[in-house]
């Protein structure tokens, strides 16, 4: 087999510090453009150059290393991020980089190609310490201007490119600096579907639509004791009832997600009937069309709900982004490869935000996921099994590969 587990395996042990500490006692705080990220960007880099790849840092402290790259020509790229969320797991977005590391290492030592192929790691995907999330990407995409995104503070006022300056990684070249062919990253799944159905491999067709909604219910404040029951004006009954109509389409995991992420009662007393209620709605559908259906459905009963309780409402929408959908060839060769090297599949959306979705907008895009055990995730007991850790990146060298012969 050409892909050297063993090299992998210690690299992802190296960049972790994960040497001789149990299971248990697994602490990674790879926030992004910290020490911690720093030095772990540092450890790659020199992988990196052990390979002879040519580095690029671009101007938001994105890495690329590049083999047989040239100007005006367009390389696959490989790649995910190195920062994590605070007492992460292992593999989120390490899998990713190591894994494209080792997968052009074996290419470049097979002498597979000549073609350019390229590694990227982005900076912040998880967003921890500088909001929004995939900032890397975002910004490699020029989904933003750079000038925007470096005012970008964190919670002690450290701006953006503060940090790059502080870690020495605000790289020279633009935003876009170079157009990939296309874009390949392996994951773990960081839900249950994988681990639940039993498969080794997750085909990621897309990103599934997002949208945010604050709702304000407002009632009347009264004695508890003492006004009747008919003759209340009271929100906490009409959130009961659009909880119950939201919950009663929970039976399809695939599709429609809601989730009330957050509720804040006025005035919260034991002995008061309350005069608002105001709490978040979180509506996930792989199809666009079907959100907006859902959501005017839900406008529509809660319209109904206040109507017949004589409550006041305010709907307010908080964030709205369409789905993203993966490129349907690569999955094809995706497919083919899973099934020849006899490895079980399934085809799915990722209820997660990737790099890959910001990279979906300029270029030929999919992902790989591989199971994630119990859908444990964003938590140090994180784990996807050896054997599909395995099994993930010999089917990205495989794909890459056979993507090379296009
Ligand atoms: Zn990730």
């Amino acid at each position: 087999m050409a892909i050297n587990f063993k090299r992998f395996f210690k690299r992802l042990e190296d960049i972790n510090n994960l040497k001789n500490k149990s299971f248990e006692k697994i602490n990674i705080n790879r926030i992004a453009l910290t020490l911690d990220d720093k030095i772990a960007r540092d450890k790659i880099i020199i992988w990196m150059k052990n390979l002879n790849l040519s580095i690029k840092i671009d101007n938001i402290g994105n890495i690329f290393g590049f083999y047989n790259f040239k100007k005006n020509t367009k390389p696959i790229l490989l790649g995910s991020h190195i920062d994590t969320v605070r007492n992460a797991g292992r593999f989120d977005g390490s899998l990713g980089v190591i894994g494209a590391l080792e997968v052009l290492e074996a290419l470049i030592k097979k002498n597979v190609t000549n073609k350019p192929i390229g590694i990227a790691i982005f900076t912040n995907e998880e967003g921890v310490r500088f909001t929004p999330d995939m900032m890397g990407s975002w910004s490699f995409t020029k989904r933003e201007n750079i000038n925007k995104i470096y005012k970008i503070k964190d919670n002690n006022n450290i701006t953006i490119k503060d940090a790059l300056k502080k870690i020495k990684y605000l790289g020279k070249e633009k935003q876009l600096f170079f157009k990939p062919r296309m874009f390949l990253e392996l994951h773990i799944e960081q839900g249950p579907i994988l681990d639940i159905e039993k498969k080794n491999i997750g085909i990621v067709k897309g990103v599934q639509a997002i949208t945010w909604l604050k709702v304000v219910l407002f009632g009347k404040s009264n004695h508890a004791g003492t006004t009747p029951m008919s003759n209340r004006r009271d929100p906490i009954k009409v959130f009961g009832e659009v909880s119950s109509y939201i919950n009663s389409f929970k039976s399809d995991r695939k599709q429609q997600m809601i989730t009330i992420g957050s509720l804040n009662i006025e005035p919260n007393q034991v002995n008061v009937i309350a005069n608002k209620i105001e709490f978040t709605l979180d509506i996930r559908n792989p199809n666009d069309k079907k959100l907006v259906q859902f959501e005017n459905n839900l406008n529509k009963k809660i319209k109904e709900l206040c109507f017949a309780n004589n409550i006041k409402y305010k709907v307010d929408k908080l964030v709205n982004f369409p789905s993203v959908k993966f490129d349907k060839k690569i999955n094809k060769v995706i497919i083919n490869k899973s099934k020849k090297l006899k490895y079980t599949y399934l085809e799915l959306f990722s209820g997660a935000g990737h790099d890959a979705q910001m990279l979906a907008n300029i270029c030929p895009t999919s992902m790989i996921f591989v199971p994630s055990e119990k859908g444990i995730s964003h938590d140090s007991k994180e784990n996807t099994k050896k054997s599909d850790i395995k099994k993930g990146l010999n089917l990205l060298y495989n794909v890459t590969k056979e993507l090379l012969k296009e």
